[in-house]
Parts: structure tokens; C-alpha cells; sequence
């Protein structure tokens, strides 16, 4: 194998790999704009430059290609000098707007200009100005004056979006990025270009202005949005979520995530409707109340029907520990062998890069834990069938609105008896008799198989009375623990919704089952002890890059390219 030496250590180099590839998986850092590891090198910023021992001049990392013997230094007075020359070249036209820039305390020209330039410019002439607030597309806002040519944006849009709208127009200091005529930048994947820019130039159209990066908490989460399951980061301040962003996991979706998962599966949880106390239906109308009356009149309820007329339904949307509970409360307490759920497939709605056709993040793993027809065939056709000629007479469901599919709507009126389990009110709790207030993904700890039978974990990022009550850990941005401080969203704001599995295991207890779970994640062992799959898991050992599940005969797909 060949050899290069990095900063005097050793490092074995496979042919055909460059230098600053090389030093990025040892740990060296060399600091870089236009280079990205999933994007063709372009050598375009020239702030990687090093010194390569018998070479004349300074060469840059990113497209250098190591050779046995090679002897770099990445810190010499020769690359210092030359960082700072880029850095003033650099900066010399760029508005130096921090202040009010989106991206400031997350921007790599910031963190460089504080590293790596001697903080002075010796240009005093006026700067060249170019376009502000450009539209490249419906998500994505540009301006030019602060883009320093780096091409990420494009080359991502080319080799990963597989859409080639974007070009730089103008030479020297007039260049300027822009889309091809009668083009815009409108693709299923737009907005990863945001975070791939390393400076303030591309920003989110839904997240501008909203916050400054310092003030949210971030928390590792995982996108509801498909069965893909892209790793999350869940960006909070005063218990609203702003955004949503990707965390890189190259098992499951490399750097990346699509616009819908980043724009439409968190705003439920920030929505001034939901849920926060269960519903009683009372003179027709469904009334708050008290969550120790809504489970006794739920059990009261339930017991007043033989165990084959009763039904429930997990959910896709729900996580491994609700599901778990759904089935053997169901199982083992009730009686009943009626339990499905309902998939949410959309047929033709894939493709190769992230995007899953099943809309939900947990079918895989509520199948998994037992939510899955009867020995006798039991499964949802069957449960509707009941529903249809009255044979079933009760339904429980947990968090889905199964009523939104007008076949499934067109029965659920002929039951004596519906709970649900809801974030807001929707079409099925117009039906229903109780509504449990269940809390979002973005509320408690769980956890979700994905398609590929990666179980990953959630974690709460936004607080419910739940975190009072210490059960669960729970992540603040310092200007959160200020605002609460200062009673700016103190206890009495928090919604009182619940997870799905507590509110499963309170019912038990009134029905006289002892279930000892505290914690998601006391179900979460029960679930390795139980279902052989899980054999070895826990919520360590998941961590935060998630852990696939052992299946005979299974093989889990190609990670992203
Ligand atoms: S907009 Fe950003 S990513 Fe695109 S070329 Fe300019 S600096 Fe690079
Ligand atoms: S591909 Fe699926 S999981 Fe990933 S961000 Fe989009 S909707 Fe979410």
C-alpha cells in the first residue's frame, strides 16, 4: 500500500485518492469551500492549498492525487501566507453583512475569516455590488453579493438533483450565479443546496430571518416524511421547531433530504390546533377533560364489548414502543386477535436517490413488533369488513387519521365505539367518541425501522408537560433556558399531550394489568427480549446512527451513492 506522510504522520493512501481526502478521514483538517466529498472536485476556491515536498509551487488538496513517498505540509509559512492572501481575495467584495446574514454562526467564511485570515483588507475602493434577494426557485433565495464561487450549489444540482439549471454568467469579479433562462431551481432535492453552501449566499425562503442559529437547541431526530427515514437535526427556540435540517448518516441518506421532508413533517407540531387534553365525546360534541377520565371511561367503554368485536389499528406513523403496546394491550389484555393498520403507499412515488413510496417512517418496524394480521388471517380488509356488517363494533387507532381514505371513512360510522389517538383534530376524530392527545416524534424518545431495517432513535426537542414530569431527557438552547427563566414559555404553555405507549400502559393499569414501564425505553428492552430481531438492541447501542435489524435472509439495500 502506498504511503504519504500529512504534518510528519504516516498514512496508508490507496491509489487515485487525494490529499485532502486522505487527511479528512485521518483527522487533519484542511480548510476547503468548493470541495465537498459527495461532489466531483472542482479546485475552484483555492483554500486548500499545501506544500508537497519537490513540487515548485503550492498545489491545492482537493485535486492533488497522493503518491507513494509524499511528504505534505498543511501548515507551513508558505500555505499560512497564501490562506490569508485567499481569504482577503475572497473577502474583498463580499458585503461582510454578519450581522444580519442567515447564516452567520454557521458560516465557513466566518469561521475561516476568524482562523485563517489576518483580519484586515487592504482594498479601499468601492466594492463591485450585484443582485440581492433572487428567486433561484419556490424554496431557495440567492444573493449574489455574497456567493464566492465555490460551484457546490451547481455541481450538487448537475451530479445529484440530476436537474443542471444553475451556471455563473460574467468573468472576474462581475461573475454571477444564475439559473439558464425559462429554467428555475425546482427539484424534489432544491434545498440541500442551502446547507452546501458554505456561505450566506443560498438561504431557505420558509426559515429566513426566523432565528439566529445561536438561539435554538438542536436535536437529532429522524424525518417522518417516507420510510427512508433521513437523519434529522430538529432546530428549536421557544418550543417551536423553525426548521429542519439533514445530519449526515451514509447508511441511510448521506448529507441529504427532500424539500417535503424538510418542509411538511414538522408544522403539526407548532400548529395552534393540537391536542392538548384528551376529548370525551359528550351531547355530541367532544369536550377536554381530564386525562384519569378519559382512560376510565375508555376502559369502561371497551369492557362493555366481547373481545371479537373489539379491533385496533396500529400505526406507520407511531413508533416501535406505541406499536408494541398497541398490539399486546390488544393481544394479551383485551383479547382480541383483530390487529392491522392501515399502509400509506403511494404507487410510482419513488426514486433512486432518498424518496420512499411508502409515506410512513415506521410500517416496517409496527409490523415488526407485532402489529400484523391474525394466525387466521385477521388483517385490515377483514377489520373494515367487521366494521361494514357490524360484526365489529369498537375500533381503536392510534395516531392516524384513517378516515382521510373516504373507503375507510364510508364505514367508520356504523361503530358503537371509536378511540383515537390524534395530535389535532382531523376527519377521524370527527368520528370518534375519545381522542387521546398524543404527542409528536418531535415530543418523546422512540424509535423507527426504516425500509432498509435500520432502526433509528428520536429524541424530544420540543417540551410537553411530559418533560416536566423528568422522565425523558430533554435538549435547551441556552436562549431557551433564558426564555424560561423568564417565564417566557413556562410550564403552563407546555401541551399536556402524551406518548402513545403511556397512554397504552395507563390503560392497562385500569384493566388491572401491571405494565412497569417509566421510560420509551423500558418498552424499548422489553421489545429486544421479545421480538428475536431486536435480539441485542438497546437505545445505546442504536446511538445516533441507528443499527439494522437482524433478519434471516435478509439482505438491506445499497447505502446512498
Ligand atoms: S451560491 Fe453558495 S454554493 Fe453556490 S457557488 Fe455561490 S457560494 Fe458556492
Ligand atoms: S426522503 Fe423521506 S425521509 Fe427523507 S427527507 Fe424526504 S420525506 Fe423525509
Amino acid at each position: 500500500m502506498p504511503k504519504v506522510t500529512i504534518d510528519g504522520r504516516t498514512f496508508d493512501a490507496p491509489a487515485g485518492r487525494t490529499i485532502i481526502d486522505i487527511a479528512a478521514q485521518n483527522g487533519i483538517e484542511i480548510p476547503h469551500f468548493c470541495w465537498h466529498p459527495k461532489l466531483t472536485p472542482a479546485g475552484n476556491c483555492r483554500m486548500c492549498l499545501v506544500e508537497v515536498e519537490k513540487m515548485p509551487k503550492l498545489a491545492i488538496a482537493c485535486m492533488t492525487t497522493v503518491a507513494d513517498g509524499m511528504v505534505v505540509q498543511t501548515a507551513s509559512e508558505k500555505v499560512l501566507n497564501a490562506r490569508h492572501a485567499v481569504m482577503e481575495f475572497l473577502l474583498i467584495n463580499h458585503p461582510l453583512d454578519c450581522p444580519i446574514c442567515d447564516e452567520a454562526g454557521e458560516c465557513k467564511l466566518q469561521d475561516y475569516a476568524y482562523k485563517y485570515s489576518i483580519g484586515e483588507s487592504r482594498f479601499e475602493e468601492d466594492k463591485v455590488h450585484k443582485p440581492k434577494r433572487v428567486e433561484l426557485g419556490p424554496n431557495v433565495l440567492l444573493d449574489v453579493e455574497r456567493c464566492i464561487m465555490c460551484s457546490r450549489c451547481v455541481r450538487f444540482s448537475d451530479e445529484i438533483a440530476h436537474q443542471p439549471v444553475l451556471t455563473f454568467t460574467q468573468r472576474g469579479t462581475h461573475v454571477v450565479l444564475t439559473t439558464f433562462p425559462d429554467t428555475q431551481l425546482d427539484n424534489r432535492y432544491s434545498m440541500n443546496v442551502i446547507e452546501l453552501c458554505p456561505v450566506g449566499a443560498l438561504t431557505s425562503r420558509d426559515f429566513r430571518f426566523k432565528a439566529r442559529v445561536w438561539e435554538m437547541s438542536s436535536t437529532d431526530s429522524v424525518c417522518t416524511g417516507c420510510a427512508r427515514g433521513c437523519n434529522t437535526n430538529v432546530w428549536v427556540r421557544n418550543n417551536e421547531i423553525l426548521r429542519l435540517t439533514p445530519r449526515h448518516n451514509e447508511e441511510v441518506n448521506s448529507y441529504w433530504m427532500c424539500d417535503d421532508g424538510r418542509l411538511k413533517t414538522f408544522k403539526h407540531v407548532n400548529a395552534a390546533e393540537r391536542l392538548s387534553a384528551p376529548l370525551v365525546r359528550k351531547e355530541g360534541q367532544l369536550m377536554e377533560t381530564g386525562w384519569d377520565e378519559a382512560i376510565a371511561k375508555a376502559v369502561s367503554e371497551l369492557r362493555l364489548f366481547r373481545k371479537n368485536e373489539i379491533a385496533a389499528l396500529g400505526s406507520g406513523f407511531s413508533s416501535n414502543e406505541d406499536n408494541y403496546l398497541l398490539q399486546k394491550f390488544f393481544r394479551e389484555t383485551v383479547g382480541t386477535r383483530l390487529v392491522d393498520l392501515v399502509e400509506h403507499v403511494v404507487e410510482g412515488d419513488q426514486d433512486d436517490l432518498l424518496i420512499r413510496a411508502d409515506k410512513t417512517p415506521n410500517t416496517t418496524g409496527a409490523r415488526e413488533v407485532g402489529v400484523r394480521p391474525g394466525p387466521a388471517g385477521e388483517d385490515l380488509a377483514s377489520i373494515l369488513q367487521g366494521v361494514r356488517d357490524g360484526s365489529i363494533k369498537a375500533l381503536y387507532v392510534l395516531e392516524d387519521d384513517i378516515a382521510a381514505d373516504p373507503a375507510v371513512r364510508e364505514v367508520l360510522g356504523n361503530l358503537e365505539l371509536l378511540i383515537v389517538h390524534a395530535h389535532q383534530r382531523n376527519a377521524t376524530t370527527e368520528f370518534a367518541d375519545i381522542v387521546f392527545a398524543a404527542s409528536t416524534f418531535a415530543e418523546r424518545n422512540g424509535t423507527f425501522v426504516n425500509f432498509q431495517r435500520h432502526v433509528q432513535r428520536f429524541r424530544p426537542a420540543v417540551a410537553t408537560q411530559e418533560q416536566d414530569r423528568a422522565l425523558d431527557g430533554f435538549n435547551m438552547s441556552r436562549w431557551d433556558k433564558f426564555a424560561a427563566h423568564n417565564d417566557r414559555w413556562g410550564r403552563g404553555s407546555r401541551r399536556d399531550a402524551r406518548p402513545s405507549w403511556r397512554i397504552l400502559a395507563a390503560l392497562a393499569v385500569v384493566y388491572g394489568v401491571k405494565y412497569r414501564y417509566q421510560t420509551a425505553e423500558d418498552v424499548f428492552r422489553e421489545i429486544t427480549e421479545r421480538v428475536p430481531t431486536f435480539k441485542g438492541m438497546s437505545y445505546l447501542a442504536v446511538g445516533s446512527r441507528g443499527r439494522t435489524l437482524a433478519a434471516a435472509g435478509t439482505t438491506a439495500p445499497a447505502p446512498v451513492a
